[in-house]
């Protein structure tokens, strides 16, 4: 047994400050590493104690295994949690910290080995006796081999990095075309991403569920499962929304998924918390996928429905403590749902976002965890995962969860880069996703490819009064040239009135507005609507009015020409526009921009080239992910603008491209 007292945290964001509230609770001392680009985040200032590692690439920072070690030597930590990501996988991270005396608090570099890689996974889970989704695991990487295995397998296949995770790394090949293309684009993510370029070829299950069990073993060959997490809702072979129990299971499929997972656990002696991956058929069959040795992002639901702390539980087996309960003291109390929000453009591929969030703020709610990394005014880097928060709720039932996240999702304010809140919205309002139909293809199926959305017209109009009569408040409290007792919106013509004019997307808004001083009432014009206004209070960001006979509080943070305004749960961004039109910006004809901040991986074309529309120009890198950039229509280059290895900005002109007549 060993007493840990100070542990390092070697993560950043929303795991480290997740890890941190119970070492906090538990009254151990925390420490945080961080790279230079953190130096000013909410888990560094909350910690006793953090050490900057490095620059902002993880490479040269949460990357690196010795410059991590001494941190915790510096500090005096005597355990290190890795959270998930980075270096949670890593079984030479884990030896290492054997080596240097301090305790990892994950499994052994063993159990890291067998299961943390994919490959040997499967082998093992084939030998337990689990079902395994068929495919190619051999050691013969050569591209050739590959390629060979996936016709025997037959399309469509998924390529996996073998050391993937989080979705990366992952090609779904339908057909013979561009096959070689893509193995060699999955090895260079997997090489990129996991320093592994080791590729696994699966096929493609159509249709299927995602549902995966919670296992915890001791040192003592303890291990049991907490049931079970439905994860299929996904985009890009990630998920977004999870929940417990799932809607698919029965007592008696979970024992006996449950049951499963046990044995691939108890294999190798499995100590740490752990997920068994699977995915689910229409039929009930399952079949193994993956086991994560680590904590899950998703965590959070299970701990709402059987009432423990899985990194307490995390901290106490690495003390050498037994399991304190048995596989029938395991409770599964109501339901629970996690979202993931992240800084991401749903309606642009879910491309991820970066630069600054204006505004973040969600009320505390009954029922509602919130587990975030971030706060006003941070600033969202390219350099690291996408995800912002996790909100989740608990209920006495699905429903009572479902709805409780609706309520807090409806009153976050997430502003200044674009997120998937309003996707998550449309999806927990959806009927499927109400009846519990769901599978890893919902948001193609139900949703459609299309997923931009717009505001419908009323919140429009309550949103561009709301804006209009806090900067028109400001301005009057601002404004030294009116003199004492005049009244607001006072004109010198009366039959003029005040006007303002926001962008949204490619409309504009057109507020006109007079005030009555003897009603102290606002007569408002939006477009063709018109509004009875009175204006009650405003106090911080709440700009509280009545239109239309209702009472309403908006939200509205103002940056700049900027208005972003929360109102009965929409969430838009207005653009004030200037009273003298601008010059419009020159764009370059046929001009291929960077489709955001990142690092360009390869250039495929040459000045002089003819190419066909969408062909891919270029290959970018940004937040983890490859990014193709291709031709909008068809021409010759006339300029290539950037060489592989160069760091761009967004909107940064990567080709000019002459369109072919
Ligand atoms: P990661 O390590 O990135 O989590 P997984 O192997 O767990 O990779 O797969 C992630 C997701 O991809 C799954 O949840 C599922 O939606 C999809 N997926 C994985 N393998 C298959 C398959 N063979 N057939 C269909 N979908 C799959
Ligand atoms: P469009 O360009 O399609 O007309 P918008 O002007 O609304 O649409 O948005 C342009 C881009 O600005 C979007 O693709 C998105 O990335 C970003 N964006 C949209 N709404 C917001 C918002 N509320 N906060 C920050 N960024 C936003
Ligand atoms: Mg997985």
């Amino acid at each position: 047994m060993k007493t840990i007292r100070r542990i390092l945290v070697a993560n950043r964001g929303e795991i480290a400050l997740r890890v941190m509230r119970t070492c906090k609770r538990l009254g151990i001392e925390t420490v945080a590493v961080h790279s230079e680009a953190d130096a000013d985040a909410r888990f560094v200032r909350e910690a006793d104690l953090a050490v900057c590692i490095g620059p902002a690439p993880s490479a040269e920072s949460y990357l690196r295994i010795d410059a991590v070690l001494e941190a915790a030597r510096r500090t005096g930590a005597d355990a290190i949690h890795p959270g998930y990501g980075f270096l949670s996988e890593n079984a030479a991270f884990a030896r290492a910290c054997a080596e240097a005396g301090v305790v990892f608090i994950g499994p052994t570099p063993e159990a890291i080995e067998a299961m943390g890689l994919k490959r040997e996974a499967k082998l093992l889970a084939e030998k337990a006796g689990v079902p395994v989704v068929p495919g190619y695991d051999g050691a013969d990487q050569s591209p050739e081999v590959i390629a060979a295995k996936v016709r025997e397998i037959g399309f469509p296949v998924l390529l996996k990095a073998s050391a993937g995770g989080g979705g990366k790394g992952m090609k779904l090949v339908t057909s013979e075309d561009g096959l070689l293309d893509a193995i060699a684009s999955a090895r260079r993510e997997a090489e990129g991403a996991f320093g592994d370029g080791t590729l696994i070829v699966e096929k493609y299950v159509t249709s299927p569920r995602h549902v995966e069990i919670q296992i915890v073993g001791d040192a003592h060959g303890n291990v049991v499962h907490l049931n079970e997490r439905e994860c299929s809702i996904q985009r890009r072979h990630q998920k977004i929304i999870e929940e417990a129990p799932s809607p698919a299971l029965d007592p008696e499929l979970r024992a006996k998924m449950g049951e499963a997972a046990v044995k691939i656990g108890k294999a190798i002696g499995y100590r740490n918390a752990g997920t068994v991956e699977f995915i689910l058929g229409p039929d009930r069959s399952f079949y193994f996928l993956e086991v994560n040795t680590r904590l899950q992002v998703e965590h959070p639901v299970t701990e709402c429905i059987t009432g423990l702390d899985l990194v307490e539980l995390q901290i106490r087996i690495a003390e050498g403590h037994a399991l304190p309960f048995s596989q029938a003291d395991v409770r599964l109390d109501g339901a629970a749902i996690e979202v993931r929000i992240y800084a991401e453009d749903p309606a642009a591929g879910f491309l991820p976002q970066s630069g600054k969030l204006v505004d973040w703020h969600l009320p505390e709610l009954e029922g509602v965890r919130v587990d975030g990394g971030v706060q006003s005014g941070d600033e969202v880097s390219i350099h690291y995962d996408p995800m912002l928060a996790k909100i989740i709720a608990h209920g006495g039932d699905r429903l009572e969860a479902v709805r409780r996240m609706r309520n807090a999702l409806r009153r976050l304010s997430a502003q200044g880069i674009a997120t998937n809140r309003d996707l998550l919205l449309e999806i927990l309002d959806h009927e499927a996703f109400l009846a519990g139909r769901l599978d890893t293809h919902f948001i193609e199926r139900e949703l459609g490819t299309d997923l931009s959305r717009s505001p419908s017209a009323e919140s429009v109009h309550l949103a561009a009064i709301a804006a209009t009569l806090r900067a028109s408040e400001e301005r009057v409290a601002a404004n030294t040239v009116v003199p004492r007792g005049v009244p607001k919106g006072f004109r010198n013509n009366p039959h003029s009135p005040a006007w303002c004019e926001y962008e949204l997307g490619e409309d504009v808004v057109r507020v006109e507005y007079r005030f009555d001083p003897r009603t102290r009432r606002y007569d408002v014009a939006v477009g063709e609507a018109r509004y009875e206004v009175e204006l009650l209070s405003i106090q911080g960001h709440d700009v509280s009015f009545r239109a239309g006979g209702v009472r309403r509080t908006a939200r509205v943070v103002a940056s700049g020409e900027h208005h972003y305004v929360l109102v009965e749960g929409a969430s838009l961004r207005l653009v004030e526009r200037p009273r003298f039109p601008d010059r419009s910006v020159e764009v370059v004809a046929g001009g291929c921009l960077a489709p955001m901040p990142g690092k360009v991986v390869e250039v495929r074309v040459a000045e002089g080239e003819t190419v066909a529309a969408g062909q891919v120009l270029a290959i970018m890198e940004a937040m983890k992910m490859e990014h193709r950039v291709t031709a909008k229509e068809a021409g010759v280059v006339k300029e290539v603008r950037v060489s592989a290895g160069q760091q761009v900005d967004a909107d940064a002109v990567l080709f000019v491209v002459e369109p072919a007549e």
